[in-house]
């Protein structure tokens, strides 16, 4: 407690003392405590805390909000209000900003998937929405199509309405797939340079046979052009993650795309009941969250960004180097997680250490610090998540440990 504040305390503690005694005024000196100092519930818990030098992981926790997204969150909380007319007019903001016809939060990239291929299904028919994931017997279509190299975990979200996976290679085989249970042609992003049919194409062929396209960009800002690219493309849905690099709520998403269909999509989602969407609930603190999160993403300096995480990762590049027999390569994904890695790799017969011994070293030391890629013989991170600063204290843990392994002092200059 500060000085100024115990004073107070003292005070009002006087002030009171005739009137409460001294048990009341120990219950107020501890509540007036209580404020001062916020709880770690982390410390309290006994939950390990680290440096993210990985990346945006869910098991991890995804991405840290920032300060404008929390504020959202705090001042959403002080009111009621319909949680459609929030979807409403977030919706309308959101898709001004990237392109689309419409859009809405969801729980996630993955429940976007879910519940615009719901809405594609069912269109406005709320019978439909309460058959759902039940097909068989009620008109509607059953079949999405995607690439091979497409098919993902993550697809899941996609059968969880009841549609089954129609898998094709060729321009060929996906004219051929097409019939009248055709529901979706469904595109993943993270793997469009391993599939032979590109976005352009996908498109073209879902309008040809006027099928819905829906495209999943989960992980794929930056760069931030991809917020509209796809919606200007002429996907009719595209679904994002908002708590990776966006640093939105770790459990929130959009899908945006057509408005009919995401109007539809809606049936299936909360408040409404009696339909698959109805656990996939956000509460409005989020989709405000959400909102500031994406604007604020928007309008930031990119350039700004990436400069200062190319020469924060140089830095640590800097320290380990000093290290003999250390060298590292920067290297940049093409597709998903689009930030500079850095890889920081030793030759076994200099310094005899593999690289889950030396994440594992990193992960048990103080701080904590969890590694991205680990092999034998190389570690990558990426400065991406990391607090201002943070770079620093993972490049001189690295450099501890890969010296101690080398058995020598550091590398003269
Ligand atoms: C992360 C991810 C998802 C799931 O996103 P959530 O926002 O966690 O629901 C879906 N698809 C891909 C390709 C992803 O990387």
């Amino acid at each position: 407690m500060e000085r100024r504040e115990v004073l107070k305390l003292v005070s009002v503690a006087t002030l009171m003392g005739g009137v409460l005694g001294p048990k009341n005024i120990a219950i107020a000196a501890a509540q007036t405590a209580e404020k001062a100092v916020p709880r770690n519930l982390f410390q309290e818990l006994g939950i390990r805390t680290f440096i993210n030098a990985r990346g945006t992981i869910t098991a991890m926790t995804g991405s840290l909000m920032q300060q404008e997204v929390l504020d959202a969150i705090q001042s959403g909380a002080q009111e009621f209000c319909m949680l459609d007319e929030v979807q409403d007019k977030v919706g309308e903001k959101i898709a001004a900003i990237v392109h689309s016809e419409a859009a809405v939060v969801t729980s996630g990239a993955f429940s976007a998937l879910t519940l615009g291929l719901a809405g594609v299904l069912t269109g406005l028919d709320e019978k439909k929405v309460k058959q759902l994931p039940h097909l068989a017997g009620t008109g509607m279509k059953t079949e999405v199509i995607c690439q091979k190299s497409h098919d993902i975990v993550y697809n899941q979200a996609l059968t969880n309405t009841g549609c089954k996976m129609i898998m094709v290679e060729t321009e060929a085989e996906l004219e051929n797939a097409i019939n009248d249970r055709t529901a979706l042609l469904f595109f993943l992003n993270i793997e469009a340079d391993k599939g032979q049919i590109n976005h352009e194409k996908w498109v073209a062929i879902g309008k040809k046979h006027g099928i819905p396209t829906m495209i999943d960009i989960a992980a794929d800002v930056p760069p931030v052009s991809n917020l509209w690219r796809f919606n200007d493309m002429g996907f009719d849905l595209v679904c994002i993650s908002g708590g990776k690099a966006m640093r939105g709520p770790q459990s929130a998403g959009i899908l945006m795309g057509k408005k009919a269909i995401i109007q539809a999509a809606r049936l299936s989602m909360p408040p409404r009941g009696f339909n698959i969407g109805r656990g996939m609930k956000v509460n409005k603190e989020e989709v405000l969250g959400m909102y500031v999160a994406l604007e604020k993403f928007v309008n930031q300096d990119h350039d700004a960004v990436w400069k200062d995480w190319e020469s924060r990762t140089a830095q640590v590049a800097r320290t380990v180097e000093s290290v003999e027999g250390i060298t590292t390569r920067v290297f940049v994904p093409q597709l998903g997680n689009v930030t500079p890695n850095l890889e920081i790799s030793w030759k076994p017969e200099q310094i005899s250490l593999d690289g889950e011994s030396l994440a594992n070293k990193l992960r048990n030391g103080n701080p904590s610090i969890e590694l991205g890629e680990v092999k034998a013989n190389n570690v990558s991170l990426t400065v991406w998540m990391m607090k201002p600063g943070e770079e620093q204290i993972v490049a001189d843990r690295l450099k501890e440990e890969l010296l101690k392994a080398s058995g020598k002092a550091e590398k003269t200059a």
